[in-house]
């Protein structure tokens, strides 16, 4: 999943993106509310884990100005504010969840793997293409009923080109939706990355899966 992590107090924010990222998530960090719109206002987050308290406009704030502006991602509530009360108020403002600091790293992942669970549906939780299968929820990758391992870039970089199979993508779009905010266009990240992805990929049953559009981008092979 891609992730933006709405945080002010900022080894707390570090903490968290960096625990994200070793399970497999791509994150963004922001440590303002309104900067945190317009960053979910690109479309390209599958959930925003939202503080309460933060500087300019409050956690609530930002929840009622990403629905007055018709942006449904969902949003989950990290906030030290205990009191039920506040709980309700987020949950009623249209927060999925509400994990109160100090909270386990774990649980945050199982709330996470919950939310995927539950907007997960039966076309999207496997994807395949020729021989190629990814089961999202539990993160494997087989191909020829061989289960490959890839690391989590390696992972996030195929899920884009599977869901957008026989389609080219962009080095831009991958950028965008692969790594942070901060990626360095002029750098070959992306060709390592697809050079990697293409030896575990070809070493097991059908080859030349990821066809390379010169100048443009990559393309998944449907066949
Ligand atoms: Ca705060």
């Amino acid at each position: 999943m891609k992730i933006l992590v709405i945080e002010d107090e900022r080894k707390l924010a570090r903490f968290i993106k960096q625990g994200l990222e070793q399970n497999g998530h791509v994150a963004d960090l922001t440590h303002s509310g309104s900067e945190g719109l317009d960053y979910v206002a690109s479309g390209l987050y599958d959930l925003v884990l939202l503080d309460l308290m933060l500087p300019g406009q409050t956690g609530f704030e930002v929840l009622q100005n990403l629905r007055a502006f018709g942006l449904t991602v969902p949003v989950m509530i990290l906030s030290a504010l205990s009191d039920p009360e506040k709980v309700v108020q987020g949950l009623d403002l249209g927060a999925v969840d509400y994990l109160r600091k100090p909270f386990d790293f774990n649980e945050l992942l199982a709330r996470i793997r919950v939310l995927q669970r539950r907007t997960a549906t039966s076309d999207n939780v496997v994807l395949r293409v020729a021989d190629l299968e990814m089961r999202l929820v539990t993160h494997e990758v087989f191909k020829n009923n061989e289960r490959l391992d890839l690391t989590n870039r390696e992972f996030a970089l195929l899920e884009l080109l599977l869901r957008r199979s026989g389609q080219l993508v962009t080095k831009t779009e991958i950028a965008e939706k692969v790594w942070s905010a901060d990626f360095d266009m002029g750098s070959n990240v992306i060709e390592v990355h697809i050079y990697q992805l293409r030896k575990k990929l070809d070493a097991v049953g059908k080859a030349g899966l990821i066809e390379t559009i010169i100048g443009r981008g990559y393309r998944l092979k449907t066949a």
